[in-house]
């Protein structure tokens, strides 16, 4: 079973998955994949980094309220949209205890670029502008691949 051990991903940034390593390590991507995925559902999260699991690859899974679906994130980066409006957003993180949550600036639409597993076991990349909800998570989630959590660049709130 997994766990979030805590001081693991400050400042950590983390290494892009090689199509290379496709497919021999998919049995290993996969149930590293099923295990986050249940790992957050237990600490109702919607969504954990490789990183936060001490596994320094650029890796997320994250919940996708549009279609009501988890999703495996691979290699992803993200930018706002030209029309993007920022606001104040009200998040905590699976690191960090479940009691604090932090104040944040986010952008209300991104551009994201990530690869994809497919059901023929290959990465394949894609490119999407995802909006609200799932915008959100995926901008924390990016972020933490990034070196970024919201302790650094969010306020708590007491
Ligand atoms: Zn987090």
């Amino acid at each position: 079973m997994l766990t979030v051990p805590p001081d693991k991903i400050e400042n950590a940034i983390t290494t892009k998955i090689a199509y290379t390593e496709f497919p021999t390590n998919i049995i290993g991507y996969k149930t590293m994949i099923d295990e986050m995925v249940k790992l957050a559902k237990s600490r109702n999260g919607v969504g954990l980094s490789s990183i936060q699991i001490g596994i320094p690859f650029r890796l997320f899974v994250a919940y996708d309220f549009d279609n009501f679906v988890w999703k495996a994130f691979f290699n992803a980066s993200y930018c706002p949209l030209g029309n993007s409006k920022t606001f104040a957003a009200m998040e905590g993180c699976l690191t960090y205890p479940t009691n604090q949550n932090y104040t944040l600036t986010r952008y209300d639409s991104v551009y994201v670029e990530w690869d994809e597993l497919t059901a023929e076991d290959v990465l394949a990349h894609r490119v999407k502008r995802f909006f609200g909800k799932t915008a959100q998570v995926l901008q924390h989630e990016i972020d933490h691949c990034d070196g970024k959590t919201v302790k650094m660049i969010g306020k708590l709130m007491v």
